[in-house]
């Protein structure tokens, strides 16, 4: 499963979604930091006490609108009929409205001295959009019209071999396990093409899209959307690019061993329709968006690549029970001192898919009172992939609770990145000597197995790097213009190749519009997050384990049963987005500063073993 997917349902992301803004939004002001938006200069005398006001009544609001839709969206997905549909949408859209409002408001104060945890709330207010949608009523509703057609266009895509028959029709999960199951590349390629092919009456539509979307950022004093986002980041946009760019650099040169030595493996497998030294056809990575290529392990990691056990296969033979699955993840937070989940997250959540009704499987973590109403509702299979998202979802749970006495603002995590990476982090720790330590494994394979162990995670995470890089890296020069319609789908496949080395087979033309073919694209979902997610959680991981005491490699560190390591995780969670996210960062590393070379740390012995493979076989790097 892709690695993002299971993330974007948390319901108080709902701030991050379409806001329209009403008439009379202030205009003009150039970027220039997160208090870009200075346009309150009419407002008469406003003073700290009415900032205090709104920011009571913004909190109150959100509070009661955010709970209720939450239930609303609770009730949708455990039990989709068209009534709880209908009363979703309608508590979304009420929640919405209000955001919408208090953002527009918010920018009153901008000139209006106030106290910095005030400051922090009305930026906040301000930068919690993805769409702000332009103050000519005609273009919030064209753009908002915009919107919700392409994500239903991708929601319902489906590609039919024989278009006069519906039986041939793929949609995106049917498609997903042809390309994470056949070996066949020809209709490897015929599955990859059609899929790209839902997307190609979006284009027009995503050109209007970023021409009214950037309108409505422009309102609000941004430079456009790719500029707005980035200002989440607490710093101004360009030093965000560069510092995106100064990560990757890290990582590169582990991704091109990774790369090269999967290209050589797929072309033993495949042929020539693999270089041997350019980009790796785009539809042989076991993924539609070769964005995660764990699917292929079997053709890719032979011989001593076997990291001798399976926890799916151990999961199966204990017939691990949903919830006991859950208890063991409990158990692990538990071991860390965090408190466990609440009764009410037993009694409420969904761990398995009902058979008698339809609901949303996808994973996700709730709190649908902002306080403890914790809870998961995923379809839980006992799979080692299902047993690491539990693990995922419930450090949303316990980051949720850890910030809940926070202001409603600040209970979220320090960036879009950190709420990602906790589970993850601690997912890192579920390693052969814990599973010996629980009783679920009987004898932890020896060293000479690292390099399975450490290939299996390094075709789900060090793949993903480059694809968690290009969406936005795309995005941000489409918004910005340097992009223009005219080179949408070239500039994207020379982005792609670029990042990620991989490349169509057959030519990919101006008529098609394959970005639309990814669902952040069409959903207008910002991605850097999930590249940032993905660096932050093995930094996380050496600095726990640094804490835990931990003297093996970092991949055979387990950071179970460690109170202190516990206990600097929680100071971290505990900040919520009170401050800036390096202040959080700096809580449980003691640097200020996102660094890679964990993830290098990490690898470190799987890159020598690749090096030694390319070297002995005389492979090129790069393409
Ligand atoms: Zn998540």
């Amino acid at each position: 499963m892709a690695t993002e997917v299971r993330v974007n349902r948390r319901r108080y992301l709902v701030l991050a979604v379409a806001i329209g803004l009403g008439a009379g939004a202030c205009q003009g002001g150039s970027e220039g930091g997160l208090g870009a938006a200075s346009c309150g200069g009419e407002s008469p005398r406003l003073t700290a006490a009415d900032a205090d006001r709104f920011l009571a009544d913004v909190n109150n609001t959100i509070l009661k609108l955010g709970t209720e839709s939450a239930q609303a969206a609770w009730v949708y997905s455990t039990y989709i009929t068209p009534d709880t549909e209908a009363l979703n949408a309608r508590g979304n859209q009420a929640f919405i409205d209000a955001v919408a409002r208090f953002a527009k408001e918010a920018a009153k104060y901008d000139d209006v001295e106030v106290s910095a945890e005030q400051r922090r709330q009305l930026q906040l207010l301000k930068l919690s959009l993805e769409l702000v949608t332009p103050s000519d009523p005609k273009e919030a509703e064209e753009v908002t019209k915009i919107a919700t057609a392409m994500e239903a266009m991708y929601g319902r895509g489906k590609w039919c071999r024989e278009p006069d028959k519906p039986s041939t029709c793929l949609d995106i999960e049917q498609i997903t396990e042809i390309m994470a199951t056949s070996r066949d590349e020809t209709q490897l390629r015929d599955v990859w093409e059609g899929w790209h092919s839902i997307s190609i009456p979006m284009r027009g539509d995503y050109t209007r899209f970023v021409e009214l979307a950037n309108k409505g950022a422009r309102e609000l004093g941004f430079a456009d959307t790719g500029a707005m986002w980035r200002l989440k980041y607490d710093m101004p946009a360009e030093e965000f690019t560069k510092e995106v760019d100064r990560l990757w650099d890290q990582v590169r040169p582990l991704y091109v061993s990774l790369h090269a030595y999967v290209r050589m493996k797929l072309r033993e497998k495949y042929g020539d329709v693999v270089p041997a030294d350019g980009p790796i056809p785009a539809h042989l990575l076991g993924n539609i968006w070769a964005q995660d290529w764990g699917n292929v392990f079997d053709v890719v990691a032979t011989g001593s690549a076997d990291q001798g056990y399976s926890l799916t296969d151990i999961l199966k033979g204990r017939q691990a029970a949903p919830q006991e699955m859950v208890r063991i993840g409990e158990r692990f937070y538990s071991s860390l001192g965090l408190a466990p989940m609440p009764d009410t997250f037993w009694q409420r959540s969904l761990f398995v898919k009902p058979a008698d009704r339809d609901v949303v499987c996808h994973a996700s973590a709730w709190n649908l009172d902002f306080k403890d109403d914790l809870r998961i509702k995923m379809c839980i299979d006992p799979t080692e992939e299902d047993f690491s998202t539990i693990h995922h979802e419930l450090g949303h749970n316990y980051y949720q609770r850890a910030y809940n006495t926070l202001p409603i603002l600040f209970r979220d995590s320090a960036n879009q990145a950190f709420h990602e990476a906790i589970g993850d982090t601690i997912a890192l720790s579920v390693t052969p000597e814990y599973l010996v330590k629980i009783g679920i494994l009987g004898q932890a394979p020896d060293a000479s197995r690292d390099i399975g162990l450490l290939m299996a995670r390094a075709l789900e995470k060090i793949a993903f790097l480059p694809f968690g890089l290009v969406i936005d890296q795309w995005r941000w020069d489409v918004f910005s213009g340097k992009i223009t319609p005219a080179d949408y789908n070239s500039a994207w496949w020379e982005r792609r190749t670029r990042y990620q080395g991989v490349a169509p087979v057959t030519p990919r033309g101006e008529q098609l519009f394959d970005p639309g073919a990814k669902y952040h694209v069409p959903a207008n979902y910002s991605y850097t997050r999930y590249f940032l997610a993905h660096i932050l959680q093995f930094q996380f991981h050496r600095e726990l384990s640094r804490i835990a005491g931990c003297t093996t490699p970092l991949h055979r560190c387990s950071i179970y049963g460690s109170e202190e390591a516990g206990r600097r995780l929680n100071a971290m969670l505990q900040m919520g987005l009170s401050r800036p996210w390096p202040d959080a960062l700096e809580a449980l590393t003691g640097s200020r500063q996102m660094d890679a070379t964990a993830i290098v740390d990490y690898f470190a012995p799987l890159k020598a073993w690749l090096d030694e493979q390319l070297q002995a076989q005389g492979t090129k790097t790069g393409w």
